[in-house]
C-alpha cells in the first residue's frame, strides 16, 4: 500500500497489505517464543527493554524525523513529545517490572491468601496515527515487560516508526516471536487479530466506532480489553484564573498537534465576566500561530495527517457555520509557498455563537478548531461540560482551591487537570469515563446544597 507524506501529497513508501495469514504467523512464532520470555529472569527481561529505550533515545533525529514525514507533525514537537516519551514508555515499564509486589490477606492465622501474577500469554496491541511511535509502545512496553509475547499492529496511515522500533528491537537482542509487527489495514490485519483466538488481551486506542466493533467481536470471546476511544473535552475557564497562564496553556491544549491529541480541549467555556477580555487575547494568540512545512521549526502547526481526515475537519468547519457558529479566526484550508504547496493544512479555528448541544460541539472533530462558549455559574458549566458522550479528559482554571477540586469531582471525566494541560505521570491510571447519553450527577452549589441533575 502507498504510504503519502501530508506536507506534501506525495507517496514516499510502501507497506505491506498483510492478511489473516500474516497474523497467523505472528502467533505461532508467539506462542513459540512464550515459555522462553515468561520464564526468563525478570532482570534480564528488564534489561533488554531498557536497551530498546536507550536505543530510541540515541536515534531521536531520526525517529522524529519519520514520525513528522508520515504525519505531517512538526519535527520539533516530535523530538520534544512523541520520541522521548516513547523511549520513557520502555523504561518506566521495564524498571517498574523489577518491583511488582502483591498484596497478601492473613485469616486469622490460620491461612494467608496471595494474589500472583502471572502473564496471560500473546497481547493483541492496536494503535492509531496520531501519536504513533509514543501509542504503540504504551501497549507494547508493558505486555511485554510483564512476560507476554505481542502481536502489533500500527496504523496503516502512519506505519514507519513502528517499522524502525522493528529494526532496533532485534539489534536490542529481543527474542524472535516476543514482539511481532504487522503493518496492513484495520478491516483485515486489526480484526484478524481481534478476532483470534489465542490472543485473549486486546489493547486499543482508536476511535469509538472501532472501539464498538472491537467489542462487538472480543467480548463474546471473554477477551481482556482496553479501549482508549474519542475525546471532546471541555476547557473551563473560571474568572478568577491567571489569566495570562489559562490563554498561553489553551493554545497549546487547543492547537497541538493540529489539534489531533484525544486530549486537546476542543469546547473552551469562559465565564462571562472574562469572556470578551480572554477572546481578545486568544484570537490575537492564534493570529500569530504559524502553519506549514513541518521541517520548519517556527510553525507551530504541521499537515493534516491525511486527505480524508482533512477534509472531514473542513466539513465539520463547514457544519458550524450552517449551525450558526461565527469563524472569529481561521476556517480555511492552507496552501503553503514552496514544497509543501499540495499538503493538506488548516489554520488553526475559533468559532463561537454555537448552543452546546449543536453537533460541532458534541462530534469529535479531531482537528485545529475549536469553540468558544460563555457561562455564568458552576452548575451551568457542569451542565454543558458533561453534556457529551464522551468523558475522557477535562482542564480547569481557577485559583480558588475549593472551587476547583469541586468543579473536578463533578466533572464525568477520566483526567482533570487543574491550571495546567497534558502533564503526564505514568503511575497514575488513564482512560475516559462513560459513553452515554444521560447520568445523574451530584454537586455542591453556591448556597452549600446539594443538587442533582440529569445530564
Ligand atoms: P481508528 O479507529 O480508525 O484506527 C485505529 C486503529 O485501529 C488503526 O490501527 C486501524 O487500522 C485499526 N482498525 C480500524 N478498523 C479496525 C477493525 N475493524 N478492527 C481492528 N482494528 C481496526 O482511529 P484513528 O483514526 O487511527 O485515530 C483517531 C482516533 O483515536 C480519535 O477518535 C482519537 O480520539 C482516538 N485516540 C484516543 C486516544 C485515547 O487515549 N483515548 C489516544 C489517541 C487517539
Amino acid at each position: 500500500m502507498d504510504n503519502t507524506d501530508p506536507s506534501t501529497n506525495t507517496v514516499f513508501s510502501q507497506i505491506p497489505d498483510s492478511d489473516e495469514r500474516d497474523v497467523q504467523m505472528a502467533v505461532n512464532a508467539a506462542k513459540q517464543a512464550f515459555v522462553g520470555w515468561s520464564t526468563m529472569p525478570v532482570k534480564k527481561r528488564s534489561d533488554l527493554l531498557l536497551r530498546i529505550a536507550a536505543l530510541i533515545e540515541k536515534n531521536l533525529q531520526r525517529f522524529a524525523e519519520a514520525e513528522s514525514l508520515d504525519n505531517g507533525k512538526p519535527v520539533w514537537l516530535a523530538k520534544q513529545v512523541d520520541i522521548p516519551r516513547a523511549s520513557a514508555n520502555f523504561h518506566f515499564y521495564a524498571t517498574a517490572a523489577l518491583h511488582l509486589a502483591a498484596e497478601t490477606h492473613a485469616m486469622e492465622n490460620t491461612a494467608i491468601n496471595y494474589t500472583l501474577r502471572q502473564p496471560i500469554g500473546i497481547a493483541g496491541c492496536i494503535s492509531p496515527w496520531n501519536l504513533p511511535l509514543y501509542l504503540f509502545t504504551w501497549k507494547i512496553a508493558p505486555a511485554l515487560a510483564s512476560g507476554n509475547c505481542v502481536v502489533a499492529k500500527p496504523s496503516e496511515i502512519t506505519p514507519v516508526t513502528a517499522f524502525l522500533l522493528s529494526q532496533f528491537c532485534i539489534e536490542a537482542g529481543l527474542p524472535a516471536g516476543v514482539l511481532n509487527i504487522i503493518h496492513g489495514t484495520g478491516p483485515r490485519v486489526g480484526s484478524a487479530i481481534v478476532s483470534h483466538p489465542d490472543i485473549p488481551v486486546i489493547s486499543f486506542t482508536g476511535g469509538t466506532k472501532t472501539g464498538a466493533e472491537i467489542s462487538r467481536i472480543a467480548a463474546p470471546m471473554f477477551k481482556k480489553l482496553s479501549l482508549e476511544l474519542g475525546g471532546k473535552n471541555p476547557n473551563i475557564i473560571f474568572e478568577d484564573c491567571d489569566f495570562d497562564h489559562a490563554v498561553s496553556t489553551s493554545i497549546k491544549s487547543s492547537f497541538s498537534n493540529q489539534g489531533e491529541i484525544c486530549l486537546c480541549g476542543s469546547r473552551i467555556f469562559i465565564q462571562r465576566s472574562i469572556y470578551d477580555k480572554f477572546k481578545e487575547a486568544f484570537i490575537s494568540k492564534v493570529k500569530g500561530l504559524k502553519t506549514g512545512d513541518p521541517k520548519d521549526e517556527s510553525n507551530f502547526l504541521g499537515a493534516i495527517v491525511s486527505q480524508p481526515h482533512f477534509e472531514k475537519i473542513l466539513s465539520y468547519i463547514d457544519i458550524a457555520k450552517q449551525e450558526g457558529g461565527v469563524i472569529l479566526t481561521g476556517g480555511k484550508a492552507i496552501q503553503p509557498e514552496g514544497r509543501c504547496k499540495d499538503g493538506f493544512f488548516i489554520e488553526p479555528t475559533v468559532i463561537e455563537n454555537l448552543p452546546y448541544n449543536c453537533r460541532t460541539n458534541q462530534e469529535e472533530i479531531f482537528g485545529p478548531v475549536v469553540t468558544l462558549t460563555p457561562f455564568d455559574t458552576e452548575e451551568e458549566v457542569l451542565m454543558m461540560a458533561n453534556s457529551t458522550n464522551y468523558g475522557l479528559a477535562a482542564t480547569v482554571w481557577t485559583t480558588n482551591l475549593t472551587k476547583a477540586h469541586k468543579v473536578a469531582a463533578a466533572l464525568h471525566s477520566g483526567i482533570v487537570w487543574i491550571n495546567c494541560w497534558l502533564l503526564r505521570d505514568l503511575r497514575t491510571p488513564f482512560g475516559g469515563v462513560k459513553h452515554r447519553r444521560h447520568r445523574y450527577c451530584s454537586f455542591l452549589c453556591h448556597d452549600g446544597k446539594r443538587r442533582s441533575q440529569k445530564f
